[in-house]
């Protein structure tokens, strides 16, 4: 068979109707545990549903298929994906590359856990591939990337760090939430593992948590598996199916969520309240060039820097209506925040540490003359 294409894969890989009752999708298998027929004879694989549930096999296996990856492994959040990719690839003594504007989850995990298990960091920015080398030591195992970042959106070469990672015996992490297997697949440009929070654009609809590891390697696959199994940071069913249910719509949504941002970037590029418009399709963005050779589109997130500094950020973040103020992202509903106070709260006084005057917008799919409306007369 030729290889699908992207929406084909997301609609249908990892479950055809079921033989016995047609069920066009997969049911929520709310089962704990498994039949087997006699000693050691599971039926399908399953016997514990920490080890295996037929729900959350398919959402793994459409994760793999739509990340152009063999192994793909759902988690309960994508903090919980990090925390077991973090245990799986570094060992006490090992040290490990980050963006200097990594999320700030991520980093609070690295700062204040692993840390206490004898791991180190560097950051640097993912824009400069030779930063990133120059930060890397003879113990480096992994080479941390977002692309975009969160919450500067700056944009990192994948080809080109994965050459850098290689180069000195690490593997490259390629953290895809914000731009999403339908916008770039990072494995297909050398990234070793890609990780995501499904909660976001995955997801898509504001109603679930997730996280999800895909990678080629067979070993670390397994090594995955071993503590996703064994610490149990799992998905339930009706995580997993939720969760399946927002990625057979992720295309057609992205292409809203792209053409929204757009039509908004051109109207805050020429308003005079905002100085700074950080979007990866602006040319002049940090790391344009490799946005627009890995990226299909440049995605529904966009950040500024507002004129008259936090107070007015705060302002602003206020003054919306149709774009609610909450942390998250890349539901159909239009978000905005303040990341220093909010969701990047954690790197304060930090290397990480986010500009006061921030806010981050996520740009839903409703209509773009309303949302267009609303950001003016919030800034008016
Ligand atoms: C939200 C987010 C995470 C963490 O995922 P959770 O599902 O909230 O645990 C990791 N990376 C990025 C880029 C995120 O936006």
């Amino acid at each position: 068979m030729t290889d699908q294409g992207f929406s084909t894969k997301a609609i249908h890989a990892g479950w055809d109707p079921d033989p016995q009752t047609g069920a066009v999708n997969v049911p929520i298998f709310a089962s704990s545990t498994f039949a087997q027929d006699g000693v050691g004879g599971m039926r399908d694989g399953f016997e514990y549903a920490r080890t295996g549930n037929p729900t959350r096999r398919v959402l793994e296996a459409n994760m793999a298929a739509i990340e152009a990856g063999v192994y793909g492994r759902g988690f309960s959040s994508g903090m919980a994906a990090t925390d077991a990719l973090l245990r799986a690839t570094l060992r006490p003594g090992d040290h490990l590359v980050i963006p200097n504007d990594a999320y700030g989850g991520t980093f609070r995990l690295i700062d204040k856990v692993f840390s206490q298990w004898g791991i180190t960091y560097s950051v640097a920015p993912v824009v400069d591939p030779e930063a990133v080398a120059a930060a890397i030591k003879p113990n480096t195992k992994l080479v941390w990337i977002e692309t975009p970042t969160n919450p500067l959106l700056n944009v990192g070469d994948i080809a080109a760090l994965a050459d850098v990672a290689h180069a000195a015996g690490a593997k490259l992490v390629v953290d895809n939430t914000f731009a999403t297997p339908y916008l770039q697949q990072p494995l297909t440009l050398g990234a070793d593992v890609v990780l995501h929070s499904t909660t976001k654009y995955l997801g898509g609809h504001s109603d679930v948590v997730g996280g999800a590891l895909v990678t080629n390697d067979e070993q670390l696959d397994s090594d995955i598996a071993f503590l996703q199994n064994g610490a149990g940071a799992v998905p339930g069913p009706f995580d997993a199916y939720l969760t399946m249910r927002g990625i057979k719509t992720l295309a057609v949504r992205m292409d809203r969520h792209s053409d929204n941002a757009e039509k908004l970037v051109d109207f805050l590029v020429a308003h005079p309240k905002i100085n700074t418009v950080l979007y990866p399709g602006l040319a002049g963005h940090p790391g344009h060039e490799a946005a627009a050779k890995q990226m299909k589109r440049f995605g529904g997130m966009i950040s500024v820097r507002v004129a008259g500094g936090k107070q007015a950020a705060l302002d602003f973040c206020a003054k919306t209506k149709i774009f609610t103020l909450a942390e998250s992202l890349g539901g159909i509903e239009s978000l905005i925040e303040h990341p220093g106070a909010m969701t990047h709260a954690s790197t304060a006084g930090s290397l990480l540490e986010v500009p006061d005057d921030l806010v981050r917008l996520s740009v839903g799919i409703e209509d773009a003359d309303d949302l267009l409306a609303d950001v003016d007369q919030a800034l008016a």
